[in-house]
């Protein structure tokens, strides 16, 4: 189907009338199409793992709201357990019983002895850091390139002029000094991580990365990658903070640890959620070992808090969506993965369009590049007017991918025979697209 026969007057109007309320016309910049052009869809509603935008037309979605949207959306069982809660009211203010049984179903599956509950990604890694510096009495916090741990001021920074130089702010109206304890280094780089230790070893309070990164598509960590940052954190008396907001309870039933810790038998010292445990609500935390979590206020001096924090609305969600990911929900995920990566390796090929696809567990990344990417300089040399092309193409035949090259594409249980065959269909024609 040609662009044509989509016509998108609705979801024009309402951007017209966003932009003038909203800087962008959107609430998070990566939902506007500024990478790939366009306007974006305005979806009126969703229902397993399919879009209907303003104008009526359907979309197979592959972007699982940025990956919360584990069973697809309005599952049946979620929906009624939120009305349900809502029917108790929206918010006390004071403890509930789902925060404690979202907290024990976490406990149970992740590597955590603790956790406390906050309402966006953004604000688990600001905290994780911030009990991890009260923890260790250490200032300096070590990240790595095109890792994403949401618009924490000192982690939106890029690398300074060289390996083991502190970084510069990576936006505007975040400080030099919010970035000055921040160090920036490579991903899957050990030889970088042991330079930055040998030479700031006593001064690291923590290393934060991605599980398995997935913000500048999917980046596996190397064999042994994970074991190796958590045993040199260990060394050198600082904090391993696995951020597992992307890939917890998404990668597999226990996050990426599953597939790595889990496997090898270490854990981090702190850990970081959002997304799934959610349920598509505004909840997120961080966890970790029953010693550091006892720093965190009212037990011990570190300061955290939230009004909306363990929202029973939002636990409510989480609780049923955690209690239904069973292992056929992942095998199921997987499998329409495998058949997806297959039908794009296969139409790429066929056009002749350089490309790999990289996965980590159910999550996986179509990079429009010669393989293999290992970390953010590989990563970026993407091509972009390739996948803008290539967006586009799917978009029109009824598939919403990420307006981005550089993102996760998730899928959901609730993708079925029928929403994996329109994907697969729509792949030749989409890679020669890209190859124009
Ligand atoms: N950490 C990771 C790995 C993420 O992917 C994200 C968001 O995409 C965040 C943190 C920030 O989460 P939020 O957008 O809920 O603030």
């Amino acid at each position: 189907m040609s662009a044509a026969t989509r016509p998108t007057p609705a979801s024009e109007a309402l951007f017209t009338r966003a932009r003038a309320v909203t800087p962008g016309g959107v609430n998070s910049p990566v939902r506007a199409f500024n990478a790939v052009g366009g306007t974006p869809r305005f979806i009126r509603s969703a229902a397993g793992a399919w879009l209907t935008d303003v104008d009526g037309h359907e979309y197979v979605d592959l972007i699982c709201s940025w990956g919360p949207m584990l069973l697809g959306h309005a599952h049946p069982e979620v929906q009624a357990a939120v009305q349900a809660a809502v029917a108790r009211g929206t918010s006390y203010g004071t403890p509930t019983e789902p925060e404690v049984e979202l907290a024990e179903e976490i406990v149970d599956r992740a590597p955590v002895d603790r956790v406390r509950f906050v309402s966006s990604g953004t604000e688990a890694t600001m905290s994780a850091i911030r009990l991890a510096r009260g923890f260790t009495g250490r200032d300096v916090v070590v990240k790595f390139a095109g890792c994403y741990h949401g618009h924490v001021d000192a982690l939106l920074a890029s690398a300074g002029s060289g390996l083991a130089t502190f970084a510069v702010p990576g936006t505007p109206g975040v400080p030099a000094s919010s970035t000055e304890l921040t160090l920036v280094l490579p991903y899957n780089d050990r030889a970088a991580v042991e330079r930055v230790f040998a030479e700031h070893g006593d001064r690291i309070a923590c290393l934060v990365t991605e599980a398995a990164p997935g913000n500048m598509g999917v980046v596996p960590p190397e064999p042994g990658f994970n074991r190796f940052l958590a045993e040199t954190c260990a060394r050198h008396g600082a904090l391993f903070v696995s951020d597992e907001v992307m890939t917890g309870f998404r990668a597999s039933r226990q996050g990426q640890w599953g597939l790595d810790g889990a496997v090898e038998g270490w854990r981090p010292d702190l850990v970081t959620f959002g997304k799934v445990m959610g349920g598509g609500f505004p909840a997120a935390a961080f966890g970790g070992r029953a010693d550091v979590m006892g720093r965190l206020a009212p037990d011990g001096p570190v300061y955290q808090a939230g009004t909306l924090s363990g929202n029973p609305i939002a636990t409510t969600a989480g609780l049923t969506t955690l209690r239904l990911a069973t292992d056929e929900v992942y095998a199921h995920i997987g499998a329409a993965g495998e058949t997806i990566k297959e039908a794009a390796t296969e139409a790429l090929s066929a056009a002749g369009v350089p490309h790999v696809v990289q996965a980590s567990g159910t999550m996986f990344s179509v990079f429009l590049t010669d393989g293999p990417v290992r970390d953010f300089a590989d990563a970026s040399r993407t091509s972009a007017p390739a996948y803008a092309a290539f967006f586009h193409a799917m978009l029109d035949a009824g598939v919403y991918l990420p307006p981005s090259a550089y993102e996760a594409w998730f899928l959901s249980s609730a993708h079925d025979d029928r929403a994996v065959q329109t994907v697969v269909d729509a792949l030749p024609g989409a890679a020669r697209a890209a190859a124009a």
